[in-house]
């Protein structure tokens, strides 16, 4: 009704009705997955929205699909269910633990990875770099249609896309990788990691790396692959030490950013560590 308000919580059943519900609120809605950033609004001093779009009854959104070329998961999959039912992929090891390690049980089994990308706040979110370093794709969907981006086209156009846009999946492809996730949580930090590492491998016959994704988040506003790190280890044999040497030569590309918890330059120094840890974690398997 015209001039007036509309309050409440819209429980569509496909993702083209949340897209309509969503265009027809305008800026007085915005789509409610696991609520766990929305419900701490008011501790970042930020209004709630009049209404809400639910995810909760769409169930393209809270699907799994597992093929040869690809892994398609909805936005609306928990972190929970991503420890459960992706474990067994060997590739994902890194995404696996991400999921698993991030906030707490109780949390991860309400925030989703469409919540944890479309956040665009959110510098400490723990599935963005394991994601990254994956190569994955987003499928978002607007009043222009369908379409799949790259997660780094998706992470800069954030901030830009329209209200009205819905992350309906996340599509990562298979490929014969060992990845893996490192983090460091400070209790002062409000549970959030201060900085974290992502990397995903691809080894040749001979043990040595034929590439190597490295992802860092939480330490610049937002996540993004390190690509002179990635330059540097490419076709190096997987020595976490090593590698932790070219970590330390190469961490003045970051700056860091302040924020009430610990100051950037802090960030910046436990990123080697995480490096090494993470490549670690490859070494053992
Ligand atoms: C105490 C605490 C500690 C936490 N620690 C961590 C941590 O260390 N690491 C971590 O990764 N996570 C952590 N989380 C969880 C974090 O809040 C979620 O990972 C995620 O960022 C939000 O997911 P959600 O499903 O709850 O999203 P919601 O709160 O429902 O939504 C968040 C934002 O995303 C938008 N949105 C959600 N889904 C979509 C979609 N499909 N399409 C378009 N827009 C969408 C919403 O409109 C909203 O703006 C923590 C949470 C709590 C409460």
């Amino acid at each position: 009704m015209q001039g007036q308000q509309r309050t409440g919580l819209h429980k569509p059943e496909t993702a083209a009705e949340a897209l309509a519900a969503l265009s027809d609120l305008g800026g007085g809605g915005a789509v409610m997955a696991g609520a766990t950033w929305i419900m701490r609004a008011p501790f970042r001093q930020e209004p709630m929205k009049p209404a809400y779009v639910s995810l909760a009854q769409i169930p393209e959104l809270h699907r799994i699909e597992v093929t040869q070329a690809h892994v398609r998961i909805g936005s609306a999959v928990t972190h929970a269910r991503l420890v459960r039912e992706l474990q067994a992929i060997p590739e994902l090891g890194g995404l696996v633990s991400a999921a698993g390690d991030s906030a707490n049980p109780a949390v991860r089994q309400a925030a989703t990875v469409g919540g944890n990308l479309c956040t665009a706040d959110f510098a400490a979110a723990d599935l963005v770099p394991a994601l990254l370093c994956l190569d994955a794709e987003v499928e978002i969907l607007t009043t222009e249609g369908r379409q799949l981006l790259s997660l780094d086209a998706f992470l800069a156009l954030r901030e830009m896309l329209e209200r009205a846009y819905l992350l309906v999946s996340v599509l990562v492809p298979r490929r014969p990788l060992a990845s893996a996730h490192a983090r460091l949580p400070l209790r002062k930090a409000g549970d959030y990691p201060v900085a974290i590492v992502s990397v995903a491998v691809e080894s040749r016959p001979d043990g040595h790396m034929r590439g190597a994704a490295i992802a860092v988040g939480s330490v610049d506003a937002v996540a993004r692959r390190w690509r002179g790190l990635e330059r540097a280890v490419a076709g190096l044999p997987l020595d976490a030490s090593r590698i932790h040497q070219l970590a330390l030569d190469l961490a003045d590309e970051f700056v860091g950013r302040d924020g009430p918890e610990v100051p950037g330059w802090y960030r910046v120094k436990v990123l080697p560590t995480l490096v090494r840890r993470a490549f670690a974690t490859l070494q053992q398997h």
